[in-house]
């Protein structure tokens, strides 16, 4: 890109955004244009813009495409697949002041929502009127809805209550293709069915920024939970145990709300950072959280204790004291930045079929071995999601060097085992080649024809996802 097209491109922005809204300040712009996975590379952006209306995303898209300058969206950069960063020669756009919750819709259990608003924000928000979102990544306190929507974003409860799509009913975004750079469509309903037309919703959803910005969102919602939810907690001396007690609660039809796993080493960093009380003294610790009320509640309980006991447990209990309970699940909510205090962190987000989880723990441990890498996992366990984190010591080419390979290792041991390169963080930059690895040809070929559709310039998000 040139210094003219540079020069325009930024009088471009700031006739359509006020100046101060368009940053350009070195520190402030490298701030801006990362995301939470620090071995993703990053981009040279020319300008950050903090937008605060639809209209405003409208008119900075058609800028962009009269100059063909690329446009990455950003929420709260909590990402950790490199979704957000940068490319050369683009624009971030911060949607994260963009936070108005517009409406709760208590008749019709609905809310509408500006993309910025904070996940927990929203939580908070619609628990005054006795409701519930329950989508919850361990990031809720800060990411981002309009980040969630365009990662497809899961959490701790999604093996009950699902993923972000479950509740994404409509969006309002900015597009280009046939519709025209800069236009403003709305997708979807507020309707609780409806199949009129192809569901462009859904695919804008998990779409990474790469077919357009989503500048307003109609999520469902539930009624808040009653009764007191019960924990299970089971340590053991192996994850491949560990993994066969998530497999027996799957068997057996259990559906907890949440089934979360944490290993050694995330514990003893949790505990070294926060002191939770946490005992750390077990290779494995499984947390189940049930919700279903009254004798349903007990019986699943101990049902999930009985499975545990079977795989091995060295010990599994239904924990009677809350604020250890408490305690632990705010251990799994934090494994990931007490991790990342130990140096950068490489996040795997595999996910196998449930029956397939040991023998991914027995993979898990091989390649850990076999390249010298130090993992650390934490693991939505009971959707078979989970979180090898490679950690490596700071400055070290070489360690760095054989995690790499035992990330792609990784990746394909979970194709191997009828699983998928990512669960719930997005492709991003990190899991391109993997993706292309787990999609046969036709699929892929249908995806490009996707992002042609939509995005013909090319200009949103580049040379991320595909
Ligand atoms: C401690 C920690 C725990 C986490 N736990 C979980 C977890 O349990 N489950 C989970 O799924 N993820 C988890 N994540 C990952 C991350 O929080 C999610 O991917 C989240 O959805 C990202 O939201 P964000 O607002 O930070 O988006 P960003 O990181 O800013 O952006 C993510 C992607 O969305 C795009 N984007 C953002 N806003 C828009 C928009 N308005 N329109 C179009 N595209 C947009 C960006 O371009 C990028 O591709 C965790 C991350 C951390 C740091």
């Amino acid at each position: 890109m040139t210094a003219d097209t540079v020069a325009s491109a930024v009088e471009g922005l700031r006739r359509v955004v006020p100046p101060e809204r368009v940053a350009l300040d070195p520190d402030v712009l490298r701030g801006l244009s990362h995301d939470e996975a620090e071995w993703a590379p990053v981009g040279a952006a020319i300008a950050a813009v903090r937008v605060r209306t639809e209209a405003e995303v409208a008119a900075l898209v058609r800028v962009c495409a009269e100059l063909r300058v690329p446009i990455v969206a950003r929420g709260a950069g909590t990402g950790l697949s490199g979704g957000a960063n940068a490319v050369d020669g683009g624009i971030v756009l911060d949607l994260s002041q963009m936070r108005e919750i517009l409406e709760i819709d208590t008749e019709n259990l609905l809310c509408v929502v500006q993309p910025g608003v904070v996940n927990n924000d929203l939580k908070a928000a619609v628990a005054e009127h006795g409701l519930w979102y329950p989508p919850d990544p361990a990031s809720a306190p800060w990411a981002t809805l309009g980040g969630n929507v365009a990662t497809n974003a899961g959490g701790l409860c999604c093996l009950k209550y699902g993923v972000t799509r479950d509740y994404v009913l409509g969006l309002r975004a900015v597009v280009g293709g046939p519709a025209g750079y800069g236009s403003a469509v709305a997708l979807g309903r507020r309707t609780s069915k409806g199949v009129a037309g192809y569901d462009l919703t859904g695919l804008m959803v998990g779409s990474e920024g790469t077919l357009g910005i989503v500048t307003e969102i109609t999520l469902r919602l539930r009624p808040a939970p009653v009764g007191h939810p019960r924990t299970v907690v089971g340590a053991f001396s192996s994850l491949v145990d560990a993994g066969r007690a998530v497999a027996g609660v799957t068997r057996r039809g259990l559906t907890p709300a949440a089934l979360e796993l944490l290993d050694r080493v995330c514990l003893e960093a949790v505990e070294e950072w926060k002191q939770l009380g946490v005992d750390p003294t077990t290779a494995a610790l499984l947390l189940a959280r049930v919700d279903s009320p009254g004798t349903a509640g007990a019986e699943e309980a101990t049902a999930i204790v009985t499975e545990f006991t079977d795989a091995g447990a060295i010990w599994a209990t239904e924990s009677t004291d809350d604020v250890e309970a408490e305690a632990l699940f705010e251990a799994r909510r934090l494994a990931y930045p007490a991790l990342e205090r130990l140096g950068p962190v490489l996040t795997e987000d595999v996910c196998v079929p449930r029956s397939k989880v040991p023998a991914m723990f027995a993979q898990i441990e091989a390649i850990a071995s076999r390249h010298d890498v130090r993992i650390a996992t934490v693991a939505h366990a009971g959707d078979g999601n989970l979180h090898p984190l490679l950690l490596t010591p700071p400055g070290d080419d070489d360690a760095r060097h054989r995690a790499m390979l035992a990330f792609e290792e990784l990746l394909d041991a979970a194709i191997a085992l009828g699983g998928t390169v990512t669960g719930e963080h997005g492709v991003g930059l990190l899991k391109r080649g993997g993706m292309l690895r787990e999609l046969d040809a036709g699929n892929i070929a249908l995806q490009r024809g996707v992002k042609d559709a939509f995005d013909p310039l090319g200009i949103f998000n580049p040379g991320k996802v595909l």
